[in-house]
């Protein structure tokens, strides 16, 4: 059997026009919604992901501006900025890039944005909110993942769900989002005894680990529905032909660009044993930044009926 494939950037796509009507509705108040996010540092990825970011909301008719702060910059210039973005009342949403520059606790960073401007939902009061299964801004990766199975017809209630990685930022919220929904969750990670077998039992397996290709077929379920968070580069041509087989177009990629991306799932596996699945890349990635329009103009909207 090969699986369906769960079309993120189709997905993506629609949620974002979602996100756009609604902030058209919202600026008949007067003002777009705006979201603010601050960059601390010079890490290249964190750049391209910010530049993504802010293309897209612009494109969704949110407006948004990007702080910049130097990789040397001390605790209370950024805390400084922070309560600024706080007080300002054209500012809806603010998001801190992370990772931060080593010698900046992200921790204390995130709970000094206001909870109800916590684009991210990575504020501890979001977090009690998430748990409680309160109202509240949710971290963008699980809440996309949700709202793509929700557009897909995916049956949540009553599936026995294995979420493999325990952040804070994904599979840790996954997890909650799942029960939340009625799902049996299995939360893994790294201890987790014969996690082949583990996975073996889940109607939905999500895998958040950073582990190019490390789930395999004996880990997953036939017909089960597989969203694969990860993103990995495979950097030698013998992965790429055990990750893809003899997938010209990979290799063509591969060859043009010293890598390609790879999920957390072996994609041939994946493919033939699953009965749906997000690829890599495609999948959840596009899924991300459309929640980060959602949460941004939701937040517009839950402050200004709080006027
Ligand atoms: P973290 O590194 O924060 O967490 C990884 C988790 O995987 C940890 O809980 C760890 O366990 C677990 N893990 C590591 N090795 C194993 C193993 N051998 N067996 C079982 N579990 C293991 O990662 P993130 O959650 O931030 O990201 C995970 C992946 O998702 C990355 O590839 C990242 O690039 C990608 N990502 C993609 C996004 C997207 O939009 N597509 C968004 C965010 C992330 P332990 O806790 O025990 O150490």
């Amino acid at each position: 059997m090969a699986g369906r494939i769960l079309d993120g950037k189709k997905i993506g796509a629609a949620i974002r026009a979602d996100a756009a009507e609604a902030a058209r509705e919202f600026a008949r108040s007067g003002r777009p919604p705006g979201l603010a996010v601050v960059l601390v540092g010079d890490d290249p990825a964190s750049a391209i992901y910010v530049r993504g970011k802010i293309k897209a909301s612009r494109e969704a008719g949110i407006s948004s501006e990007t702080h910049r702060l130097p990789a040397t910059t001390a605790a209370p210039e950024l805390a400084g900025l922070l309560d600024r973005l706080n007080r300002d009342e054209a500012v809806d949403a603010i998001l801190l890039q992370l990772p931060l520059p080593d010698g900046l606790d992200a921790s204390e960073f995130l709970a000094r944005i206001r909870p109800d401007k916590d684009v991210d939902g990575f504020h501890p009061e979001n977090v009690g909110r998430l748990v409680a299964g309160l109202p509240g801004p949710c971290p963008c990766t699980p809440a996309g993942i949700m709202e793509m199975f929700r557009r897909e017809g995916i049956e949540v209630k009553g599936s026995r769900a294995v979420v493999v990685g325990r952040s804070d930022i994904v599979g840790k919220p996954l997890a909650l989002l799942l029960l939340h929904q009625h799902a049996t969750v299995t939360l893994c990670h790294s201890r987790t005894r014969d996690l082949p077998a583990v996975c073996r039992e889940a109607d939905i397996l999500c895998t958040a680990i950073g582990r190019p290709a490390m789930v395999r077929a004996d880990a997953i379920r036939e017909g089960a529905v597989v969203v694969d968070v990860g993103m990995n580069r495979a950097e030698n041509e013998a992965d790429v032909r055990d990750f893809f087989g003899d997938d010209e177009k990979r290799l063509a990629r591969f060859r043009r660009n010293g890598y390609t991306l790879v999920g957390d799932v072996h994609p041939v596996a994946m493919r033939e044993r699953s009965s749906a699945y997000t690829p890599v890349p495609g999948g959840v990635g596009p899924l991300t930044i459309a929640m980060l329009l959602a949460n941004t103009v939701a937040l517009a909207v839950a402050r200004q009926s709080d006027r």
